[in-house]
């Protein structure tokens, strides 16, 4: 079947685009429920409880992602509505979605954009990533001990990392 396979193709570019670290749990929800809490990064596969067929609303937001199949990525601090069909009944249930860190503040305040990237700057690589970076901050430089940079000229990698340009 040619859609299944392109299904799988879909899967399999989703999940290339995600850092690797993070695995699959799967997360159950309560029908009906009003709010579910995730942290950034994490992605689960979501269920209802004690129902077999869930129509999830495939989509893509700043905030999260989530694919037919329930397959949720949660990306970044903040609030989104997720919605999901039982049925024909409808719900939505509010993504809380919180920073990694164990701080203290709960509060989704800090909008520091830096993003903007000017052409030709300071890239930022690991000798064994496959991307580079514009920030030395980027979370998927995390968890690398040795950092490089230089211009984006000097840089042996070919493809920007996805989590920060
Ligand atoms: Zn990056």
């Amino acid at each position: 079947m040619k859609k299944r396979s392109l299904l799988f193709l879909l899967m399999f570019l989703l999940l290339f685009s995600l850092p690797a670290s993070a695995a699959t749990k799967t997360k159950k929800i309560k029908e009906g429920q009003k709010t579910l809490s995730l942290t950034v990064g994490s992605k689960v596969q979501l269920k209802v409880k004690g129902v077999s067929k869930t129509k999830w609303t495939a989509k893509t937001t700043s905030y999260f992602k989530i694919t037919k199949k329930g397959l949720l990525t949660a990306k970044r601090a903040g609030s989104a509505k997720l919605k999901y069909k039982i049925g024909s009944k409808k719900y939505t249930v509010l993504l809380k979605i919180k920073r990694k860190t164990s701080g203290s503040s709960g509060s989704s305040s800090g909008s520091s954009g830096s993003s903007s990237g000017s052409g030709g700057g300071t890239v930022y690589w690991v000798p064994n990533g496959e991307v580079y970076h514009s920030t030395p901050g980027c979370r998927s430089l995390s968890r690398s001990n040795t950092i490089l940079s230089g211009p984006l000229a000097s840089c042996p990698k070919s493809r920007p990392c996805k989590n920060c340009h």
